[in-house]
């Protein structure tokens, strides 16, 4: 239960231990915890069961499997999964059953993909503590008074939990690396178009990706090689080869040049936040990278700017949820009243509030005041990172400005909780890869460095992701209180 990916792998193929007897260790621990932590929205032990079976056949066979066959993972309810309900948190899509599985899933099932559940999250990825799903709010394991942050908050949450050993995400402005901080594991954001969204549910589609969630570096690694790669159902997916991102690992960081965003750094950060981050770059350059603080001007703006593009983007993606398709429908008069009836019943306040601020945002005369300034700053973004990668190989900050807050703190103040995701945000406009890696404890909770790399270059970040990893103490799995009875 406690080890990585990685290690059950190695179990499993010195025939230590078969996926099934894995498998079975996973669905007892979410009979156990589950109902405390709430991080899926359904379970699925019979393809689990199933899936454990054919691999442990295939293995007999003596066939030489991927690293991925038969290690339990959490699939986030974004993603489509022929014949398993796919909800996206929304009441709009509760009885929705794709007839497809998106490209990720495709090709990790013919590796022996072994899903335990579908993951919990904000409705349609908006939110950043998952109290926005239909079905209620996912916990943080560390604090179950705490948010597991969002809105991937069902899969960070079931990877600390102990009842997956990874999961896939998705990360439009940190939906991966929030709830990574939030929850004390490892959350990948690739560069935008490495891994495929033919069948990720879309938010934004210019920022959305899919990523891993993991307990550690390696496993993020492996699980990243499995899902990236040109897919020509994705019409923004990258032709460019795949690298071997576990190749790197173990390569020494001397001379790396990392800078520190200081519009990352600035008042709105918790002191025990920055503490835990000063003493991450303390052994980043003990390590013998070159730290040193920078400057990024146009990042002060990367949050007004995500708040125009992404909900502009989401009228759009969302006007088909319109009572024809999908299944949810609330009866009317006539066909307006139909839709306008069931667009009020299907979708919760911060999907309603996305769809007036984009659909307001895109309307004729307002056009170029809104969403044409927000298009120029992101354009400034992407420069200023480009300039900046003249002088760094990586840059730093925290991933979260503070450790996972109460539920209930933030959901009636958008604004406040819009602004957990200062940090993220830039990250997913910009089109570049990021990691958050745990860095210690504050007030018992989670913190999480951020790492963000050129783009492409998720080689670079992992290299210095891990050998973080390895040379700070482990955060460990939180205790759970009870759950090991
Ligand atoms: N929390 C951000 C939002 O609400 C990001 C969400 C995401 O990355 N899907 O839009």
């Amino acid at each position: 239960m406690r080890d990585s990916a990685y290690e059950a792998y190695e179990k499993l193929r010195n025939g230590e231990a078969s996926s099934q007897q894995i498998t079975e260790e996973f669905l007892d621990r979410i009979d156990r915890v589950e109902e405390r932590v709430h991080a899926f929205v359904s379970l699925t032990p019979g393809e689990a069961r199933g899936a454990a079976a054919q691999v442990d056949t295939r293995l007999g066979g003596g066939e030489e499997l991927s690293q991925v066959a038969g290690i339990p993972m959490a699939v986030k309810d974004v993603l489509c999964t022929r014949g398993v309900t796919t909800t996206c948190g929304s009441r709009m899509l509760q009885d929705f059953v794709p007839v497809y599985d998106a490209t990720v899933i495709r090709r990790l099932k013919k590796m022996g993909l072994t899903m335990v559940g579908k993951a919990n999250m904000d409705e349609f990825a908006m939110g950043s503590s998952t109290e926005n799903s239909y079905f209620g709010p996912t916990r943080n394991p560390w604090d179950l008074d705490r948010v597991p942050g969002g809105s991937s908050g069902g899969s960070a949450a079931a990877v600390a939990a102990g009842e997956a050993l990874w999961a896939l995400g998705s990360d439009t402005g940190g939906s991966i690396r929030q709830p990574a901080s939030f929850c004390g594991v490892v959350g990948l954001k690739p560069t935008y178009g490495l891994v495929s969204r033919y069948g990720l549910v879309a938010f934004a589609s210019s920022l959305d990706q899919v990523g891993p969630i993991t307990r550690s570096v390696r496993d993020s690694a492996i699980l990243l090689q499995a899902i990236a790669g040109h897919d020509p159902c994705d019409s923004t997916s990258i032709q460019a080869e795949v690298p071997d991102y576990s190749a790197a690992m173990g390569d020494d960081i001397k001379g790396l040049r990392i800078g520190v965003p200081r519009e990352l750094m600035d008042e709105g950060l918790s002191p025990g936040v920055r503490a835990r981050i000063g003493e991450a770059l303390d052994t980043l350059a003990g390590l013998g990278a070159e730290v040193e603080e920078t400057s990024l001007d146009s990042l002060s703006y990367a949050l007004s700017a995500y708040y125009m593009i992404a909900p502009a983007e989401a009228s759009s993606n969302l006007a088909r949820y319109d009572g024809v398709r999908y299944g949810f429908r609330i009866p009317g008069e006539d066909i307006w009243e139909m839709y306008a009836a069931t667009r009020a019943a299907g979708f919760g306040d911060e999907v309603k509030r996305r769809i007036m601020l984009g659909t307001f945002a895109l309307s004729a005369g307002y056009y170029d005041a809104y969403y044409g300034q927000a298009q120029k700053i992101r354009t400034l973004i992407v420069r200023d990172f480009q300039a900046a990668w003249e002088r760094f190989d990586l840059l730093a900050s925290p991933t979260a400005p503070t450790v996972a807050f109460r539920i209930g703190e933030k959901v009636d103040d958008p604004l406040s909780m819009y602004l957990s995701d200062v940090c993220t945000i830039p990250v997913n406009l910009a089109g570049i890869p990021a990691i958050s890696l745990p860095c210690g404890l504050s007030d018992g909770m989670p913190v999480g460095l951020q790492l963000m790399g050129k783009v492409l270059d998720e080689v670079t970040i992992l290299k210095a992701a891990y050998a973080f990893e390895q040379s700070v103490p482990s955060i460990g799995l939180p205790a759970l209180e009870g759950s090991e009875a």
